[in-house]
């Protein structure tokens, strides 16, 4: 079987060869971390923002759309905290000249004790077959509890090194701990230092009159300042929301693992402003939500996992990741945070406005707390393409690779194929095409053999191919092939829109999620 590491870079590899992922600029060797969607990428993207935007602003009244500006005025940074607060730990190993986050570093060290737990366990599983029983040996093996222990003990002490921003304790704990470097396998490792994620960039044209304009770290903060503005234009009443779908910029001190983390990536955001003392209920509402949205697309509910954070961040008071099993491990996909009245309140410091609520039935005003769940449009993007990469062996023997995409999301609903170029097949498949083309992307394609253009739909992930033969002629019919079933259906042409449209819905993902088995 191959190893994680090799899926992941099958799946970049497929991700280029297939028109979903290019690096950018690659004519001039490509710039790191930066990535462009191709004509595949593009539709799928598409296809996760609009699952995403059915499901927090068209399926909920009381949840708004924005598309606020990327520039902002510098003082909405200083408010947040990002100009003071928004760093990251960073520590280089001396003779390397490698960078790594400091808290990474500490975080990887965590995930190979894991790692060796779930070796003890897969081991312990194949000598006891069905009489395993995982959680029992979980809280008994004396290795495991070992281990586990190590790892509390690891996290309080990172935890206390990042709430006390106690810089040279953490160096001291990746000392302890005899992290060494990957590259130069050595311990010899420089200060730990706070370093700023965030573009500065220079509004105007005359440099000295410039002032500094930051890229924004995240697109909250756009719906922060407009709050008041679509409460009252929209007359909303608490609780509500605001979701936007935006690009976020992040100088990322280590940028790599393909678009895993990028320095430019795109967020889907949604605050929901709540009555201060019901944050709790409404962090719990979107922690659910969220989880039952990923689980929906059928990637195998075992890919995902909530992780609470260590250390809140500064405008917190409740915060925890939905991690997924991406082939580079468990990894933060979406975050839910509780984050108070913070920024509301920090705003109104700053711009002097008042950004309060008027409750009508409780007779009072108060700044809102804010609920908020933000996901990673990219990471999502990679948890789709790398959980839906299969290469399958057939029973015929012959191989093929196929992305097992929701068909909602696939970026290509169906290829309309004449089986021959001849004989009038092209004219009438054009003609197929035609009564599809209005509510779906499809592909026409008439070169090469059936056989090899049906793989290259699989490579691309697109659901339902639908094959003109010459009995199309007669009665007009056609075949549609399921992609992962590859069976076969002859169905007639006038019925054709309402079978694809009712197999490529969004509607299926709104519906009860089938448990994978
Ligand atoms: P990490 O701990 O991985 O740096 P974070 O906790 O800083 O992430 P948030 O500030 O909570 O991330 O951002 C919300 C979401 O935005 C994340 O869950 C992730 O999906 C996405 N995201 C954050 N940074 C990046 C990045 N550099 N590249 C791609 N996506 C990102």
């Amino acid at each position: 079987m191959a190893s994680n590491e090799d899926i992941f870079k099958k799946v970049v590899s497929h991700a280029k060869e297939f028109g979903f992922v290019f690096p950018s600029s690659e004519i001039y060797d490509g710039l790191s971390a930066t990535y462009d969607y191709a004509q595949n990428g593009v539709e799928l993207k598409n296809n996760i923002k609009k699952y995403w935007w059915t499901a927090m602003v068209q399926m909920n009244e009381n949840i708004v759309g924005l598309d606020a500006a990327i520039f902002m005025h510098p003082k909405t940074w200083k408010a947040s905290g990002h100009v003071d607060a928004f760093n990251d730990p960073l520590i280089d190993n001396k003779d390397s000249k490698k960078r790594y986050r400091a808290d990474v570093l500490v975080e990887d060290h965590i995930a190979k004790i894991e790692g060796k737990i779930n070796k003890d366990i897969t081991k312990a599983k194949k000598r006891f077959g069905d009489a395993f029983k995982e959680e029992e040996f979980r809280n008994t093996n004396p290795n495991v509890l070992r281990r586990v222990g190590e790892i509390e003990k690891i996290e309080a002490q990172l935890k206390a090194v990042q709430v006390n921003e106690d810089l040279e304790g953490f160096k001291s704990l990746i000392e302890e701990l005899g992290i060494v470097c990957s590259v130069s396998g050595s311990k010899n490792w420089t200060e730990v230092r706070q370093f700023n994620l965030m573009f500065g960039t220079e509004m105007g044209s005359v440099a000295g009159d410039a002032s500094t304009i930051y890229l924004r770290p995240e697109t909250a903060q756009g719906i922060f300042v407009n709050y008041l503005n679509v409460q009252k234009t929209g007359r909303m009443k608490i609780p509500f929301g605001i979701a936007q779908i935006g690009k976020a910029f992040r100088n990322e001190i280590v940028a790599r693992q393909f678009i895993f983390r990028m320095r430019e990536f795109e967020q889907m955001e949604m605050q929901f402003f709540v009555k201060p003392g019901t944050q709790k209920k409404w962090y719990e509402h979107w922690k659910e939500a969220r989880i039952k949205w990923h689980k929906a697309l059928n990637l195998g509910s075992d890919n995902y996992r909530f992780h609470d954070h260590l250390k809140m961040a500064h405008y917190a008071d409740a915060a925890t990741d939905i991690e997924f099993n991406f082939p580079i491990g468990f990894k933060e996909l979406e975050g839910v945070h509780s984050r108070t009245d913070f920024d509301l309140s920090k705003h109104e410091e700053f711009s002097g406005k008042k950004l309060r609520y008027f409750d009508n039935e409780d007779n009072e005003s108060y700044v809102p707390y804010v609920v908020e769940t933000s996901i990673g449009l990219d990471r999502m993007f990679l948890a789709v393409l790398s959980s839906s990469f299969n290469e399958e062996k057939l029973e015929d023997g012959s191989e093929r690779v196929v992305l097992n995409i929701p068909p909602a999301l696939a970026p290509t609903k169906a290829a309309v194929l004449p089986l021959v170029k001849k004989d009038g097949l092209p004219e009438k498949a054009r003609e197929v095409m035609k009564t599809l083309q209005y509510d779906h992307i499809c592909a026409y394609e008439e070169k090469d053999s059936i056989g090899k253009r049906y793989r290259r739909q699989d490579a691309i992930g697109t659901p339902y191919c639908i094959t003109v033969d010459h009995q199309t002629l007669d009665d007009n019919t056609v075949t549609i092939r399921e992609r992962d079933t590859m069976s076969q259906e002859r169905v007639a042409i006038d019925q054709l829109p309402r079978i694809i449209g009712e197999k490529v819905s969004m509607k299926n993902l709104f519906i009860e999620p089938v448990v994978s088995v």
